[in-house]
C-alpha cells in the first residue's frame, strides 16, 4: 500500500473504503487516469470487514430484480440512481474484475466460487492495480472545506492533515461497529452543512419479551406472515421465513420487517407486530378448518391435527399458550377455545422488547437525504467538489443484495464524476 504525504494535494481523497468507495476509487482512478492522485482513507486496520461478514461470508452481490420498491428512500431519487447502474451493469462489472456471480433460487447472485474474500480482493486488486492508493488506520475526524486561504478540502486524521481537491464521503452507517462504520461520517457531514435524518437500526433481528416461548423453539424456521400495526392501522405486511431463536426473532422476514417496529417505537409511538404462523391461511379459513374437523374426526387430538401444520415444538407452544391441553380432541374444542386459538394461530401479538443492537444489524436507516446531492453524480448541493455514496446517505434496501447494489451504484456515479 503506497504511502501519501500530507503535501501537496491528492486529487481524490475517499474517506471510507467500503463497499461504495472501493467502487468509487476504481471508477475515480479509471476515470481520471495515471497521472491523478486517488486515496482512499480509512480508520479501520483493513478495508472491507463488512464485505468479509456478508451473506454469511459469501456476499450476497446483489439481486437480478433490482427496483426502487426495494428500497426505503426518495422514490424517484432511489430510481434514477440505481438506472444508471443496474444490476445487469453490476454482474458485467464484477466478471470484469474476475468475479463470476451465480443466482440462487430466491433470485440473489452470489459469486460462483462463493467467497466473499475473492469480491474484497478484487476490489483491492483493481483499485491498486490503477494506482490508487490506500492508507489504513485512518480515522477522519473533520473534513475543512475549501476557502478563501486554501482552495483544498483539508481533511484531519488519525495520522494528521491530508489535503485534496475533490472528497467522496463514504464512511457508511452504524451498523456493526466494530467494522469501523460507527456513523462517524455523519458528524463530518453535518459540519460541511449537510442534514442528518434521525438513523435507526434496520434489518435487525427482535427481542421478545422473556415469558414468550420462543426460546423453547429456538433453532425452528417457519413460513410465516408478520404484519406491523400503529394505532391499529396495519402499516406493513410480508411473508418469508421466520427463525425462532433463544433471544426472540430472526431470519428474512424478521429482519426486512423490523424498520416498521423499531421506527415507530424509537419515536415513541406503539407498534404492534403481529405473527401468521399458518402463512396467508385467514382467521376464517382457519375456524373453517377446526370446525370441518370438529365434523369429520371429533376423536383426533388437538395437538395432532396441528402437528399436521406446524412443526410439533411450535404447535405445542401454540397449545400451552391459548392454556389449552393438546389432548384435548376435535369434537371437545368449545367456541371460545377454537376462537383464542385460530387468533394465536393467525394474529399471534409479538411481545417484542427491542432489536438485538448495532452489532447484529446490517444496515441503517436514516443519514443525509438523497435530495442534498446531485443524482447524476451524487455531488453534494451544498459545497462543490464533495460527493457522498453507499450507507451514509438517507437509503436502506431488503435482504437480498440490495445494499450492496445501492453501494456499487452510488459509488459508481459518485466515482465516475469526481474523477473527471
Ligand atoms: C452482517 C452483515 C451482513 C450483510 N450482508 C449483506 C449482503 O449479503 N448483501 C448486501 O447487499 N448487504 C449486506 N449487508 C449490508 C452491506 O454490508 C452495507 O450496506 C454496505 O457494506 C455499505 O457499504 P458502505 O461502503 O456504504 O459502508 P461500509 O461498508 O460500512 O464502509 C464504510 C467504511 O468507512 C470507514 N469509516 C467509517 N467512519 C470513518 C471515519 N471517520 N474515518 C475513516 N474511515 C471511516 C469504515 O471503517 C468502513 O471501512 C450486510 C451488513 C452486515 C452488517
Amino acid at each position: 500500500m503506497n504511502p501519501v504525504s500530507n503535501n501537496p494535494p491528492v486529487d481524490l481523497a475517499i474517506i471510507g473504503g467500503g463497499a461504495a468507495g472501493l467502487t468509487a476509487g476504481i471508477f475515480a482512478a479509471q476515470v481520471a487516469g495515471r497521472s491523478k492522485r486517488v486515496v482512499i482513507l480509512d480508520g479501520a486496520k483493513s478495508l472491507g470487514a463488512k464485505i468479509l461478514v456478508s451473506g454469511g461470508g459469501r456476499c450476497n452481490v446483489t439481486h437480478e430484480a433490482v427496483r426502487p420498491e426495494d428500497f426505503n428512500g426518495s422514490r424517484n431519487l432511489v430510481r434514477n440512481i440505481l438506472l444508471a447502474f443496474d444490476a445487469t451493469a453490476a454482474v458485467r462489472w464484477f466478471a470484469s474484475l474476475g468475479v463470476e456471480l451465480k443466482r440462487e433460487e430466491t433470485g440473489k447472485l452470489f459469486p460462483v466460487a462463493d467467497s466473499a474474500r475473492i469480491v474484497l480482493n478484487a476490489l483491492i486488486g483493481r483499485f491498486e492495480e490503477l494506482d490508487g492508493a490506500v492508507q489504513c488506520g485512518c480515522r477522519v475526524m473533520k473534513i475543512f472545506s475549501p476557502g478563501e486561504d486554501d482552495p483544498c478540502f483539508k481533511i484531519d486524521h488519525g495520522r494528521g492533515t491530508l489535503r485534496a481537491h475533490r472528497v467522496i464521503l463514504s464512511t457508511g452507517g452504524r451498523s456493526l461497529p466494530r467494522s469501523g462504520s460507527d456513523g462517524s461520517g455523519w458528524e463530518i457531514a453535518r459540519e460541511l452543512g449537510h442534514t442528518v435524518t434521525p438513523t435507526y437500526a434496520a434489518l435487525a433481528p427482535l427481542m421478545l419479551d422473556a415469558k414468550m416461548f420462543h426460546a423453547d423453539l429456538a433453532g425452528i424456521a417457519m413460513e410465516v406472515e408478520l404484519a406491523t400495526f400503529i394505532e391499529g392501522k396495519r402499516v406493513d405486511c410480508r411473508t418469508g421465513s421466520l427463525l425462532w431463536t433463544h433471544f426472540g426473532i430472526s431470519g428474512p422476514v424478521v429482519m426486512d420487517a423490523s424498520r416498521h417496529w423499531i421506527i415507530p417505537h424509537e419515536m415513541g409511538r406503539k407498534p404492534v407486530m403481529k405473527c401468521n404462523l399458518l402463512g396467508t391461511e385467514t382467521f376464517e379459513s382457519t375456524e373453517r378448518w377446526w370446525i370441518d374437523l370438529a365434523g369429520t374426526r371429533p376423536k383426533f387430538t388437538l395437538g395432532n391435527a396441528l402437528a399436521q401444520r406446524l412443526p410439533e415444538r411450535v404447535s405445542a407452544a401454540i397449545l400451552s399458550h391459548v392454556a389449552i391441553d393438546p389432548a384435548t380432541t376435535c369434537g371437545q374444542l368449545s367456541r371460545e377455545a377454537r376462537r383464542a386459538l385460530v387468533h394465536a394461530l393467525t394474529a399471534l401479538p409479538l411481545p417484542i422488547t427491542g432489536h438485538r443492537g448495532w452489532n447484529y444489524a446490517e444496515v441503517t436507516a436514516g443519514g443525509v437525504p438523497l435530495q442534498e446531492v446531485n443524482y447524476r453524480t451524487m455531488e453534494s448541493r451544498k459545497i462543490g467538489g464533495l460527493y457522498l455514496a453507499g450507507e451514509i446517505l438517507d437509503c436502506d434496501g431488503r435482504i437480498g443484495g440490495f445494499n450492496f447494489q445501492w453501494a456499487w451504484a452510488t459509488g459508481y456515479l459518485a466515482g465516475t464524476a469526481a474523477g473527471r
